[in-house]
């Protein structure tokens, strides 16, 4: 049985259907990829599947119990949390408060402060400002606190929204690095990029979106040799 499981999922804003059946599978240990062109339905794929837009047909499972009836903090209670595109982290919070409020739903004492050794253990940088308000935080800074914060969850299934945007190459590479440590520990991980090339090297399959549809699917490899791919998404001719 998959992970998780995202079953002909129909998403709407109003009247815009912006998800137009959307099936895809994530196995438990696996880092899957979601590329795709801006608008495509990466990030609405994503807060779909953390309950924040509720679908208006198909189903969402997690080793399969469904989870789309469920509301937000429910889900997130049963092991999925998201480090949001553009971060959104608290800015008015120290780093160690924006790391607490990722374990809202947690009474384990012992087990949040282990996560917090490990969040500080895989970005060393956010020990050194655990004072620091989010806000002044730089912006590859901002986004490791994002993911520490989604991982104060200790989430069986972490869905990442664009962790590379606006960063410069070497911080991507940092980021990224971390990305598969956290697989590499055992982290189902969901990873939605625009930037095709760095995702498909570090996933092991990967989905295209195209306007709200699925238009292929593959191992990493596969999708990294596909013609369409190469011309679309990885800058070939
Ligand atoms: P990006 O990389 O630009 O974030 P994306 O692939 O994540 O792109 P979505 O943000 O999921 O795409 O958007 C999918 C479609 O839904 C787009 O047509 C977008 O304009 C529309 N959409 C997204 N959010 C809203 C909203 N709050 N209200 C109305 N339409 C929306």
């Amino acid at each position: 049985m998959a992970m998780l499981e995202v079953r002909d999922v129909h998403t709407y804003y109003g009247n815009i259907h912006a998800l137009k059946g959307v099936s895809l599978t994530i196995d438990k240990g696996e880092i899957v990829t979601l590329i795709g062109a801006n608008g495509a339905g990466k990030s609405t794929t994503l807060n779909t599947i953390c309950g924040l837009i509720k679908p208006r047909q198909g189903s969402i499972l997690l080793e399969g119990q469904e989870i789309h009836v469920k509301p937000a903090h429910q889900i997130v209670g049963l092991g999925i949390s998201q480090a949001p595109e553009g971060r959104r982290i608290f800015s008015r919070l120290t780093v160690r408060e924006n790391l607490e409020m990722g374990a809202f739903l947690r009474r384990d004492l012992d087990g949040i402060q282990r996560d917090m050794e490990r969040v500080f253990t895989l970005f060393p940088r956010l020990k050194e400002r655990i004072k620091q308000v989010g806000g002044t935080l730089s912006g590859g800074e901002q986004q490791m606190l994002a993911i520490g914060r989604a991982l104060m969850a200790n989430p069986r299934v972490l869905l990442l929204d664009e962790p590379s945007m606006g960063l410069a190459p070497l911080l991507v590479e940092e980021i990224f690095e971390v990305v598969s440590q956290l697989n590499g520990a055992g982290t189902t991980i969901l990873l939605v990029e625009q930037n095709a090339l760095m995702a498909l090297s570090i996933a092991h399959r990967g989905y295209v979106l195209e306007t709200g549809r699925v238009a292929l699917a593959g191992s990493a490899a596969e999708l990294r040799e596909n013609p369409e791919v190469q011309r679309a998404y990885l800058g070939g001719n």
